[in-house]
């Protein structure tokens, strides 16, 4: 029997980007409790956002939803609906990984890179990979994890925005 995923390309990348400001919580603005990866940070400052604002798992779910092809986050959970209104955005990882799966791939790898002046990710990186790797079902050895500062400058450097990259491989699952 012909394979019905064969036409398909063997390999699919994807990049995922993703930006969030920074704001104390209301009322003095409207940052959300600080968290990336699942994991909560204690910080003066959190994310605006109409889900949870988790710019770790938003750029995971962008870069697994281009490597096959598909609109973004913004078009696939509208921030418009009510619905996602402080939504946990594991959800969407599994959403994601759903999709991934519908369309026939695996993930290989993940590689990804957050960038923020504070707070230190040194002593929680292993949790936020282990979150990564569990809501995609991988082991942890697929997903990489980078922290970066932005040397002080720009909006992010000056501890107003969190912004993650991440680079998704995917391999055609038959
Ligand atoms: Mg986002």
């Amino acid at each position: 029997m012909p394979d019905a995923t064969e036409h398909l390309p063997r390999l699919r990348i994807g990049h995922g980007y993703d930006l969030h400001r920074l704001e104390p919580a209301p009322p003095a603005g409207k940052g959300r409790p600080f968290i990336l990866a699942g994991v909560p940070f204690d910080h003066p400052v959190g994310p605006v956002g109409h889900s949870d604002g988790d710019a770790v798992y938003h750029a995971v779910v962008d870069a697994l939803l281009g490597a096959i092809g598909l609109p973004d986050i913004g078009q696939a959970f509208p921030d418009t609906d009510p619905a996602w209104d402080g939504q946990d955005s594991a959800h969407f990882v599994e959403k994601a990984r759903e999709a991934m799966a519908n369309h026939g791939y695996a993930l290989v790898n993940l590689d990804v890179t957050v960038i923020c002046e504070r707070p230190k990710l040194s002593p929680v990186k292993d949790a936020m990979i282990a979150n990564i790797a569990r809501l995609l079902g991988v082991a942890r050895t697929q997903v990489n994890l980078k922290g970066k500062t932005h040397e002080k400058v720009d909006a992010v450097g000056e501890g107003r925005a969190v912004e993650v990259h991440v680079v998704a491989l995917l391999a055609r699952a038959t």
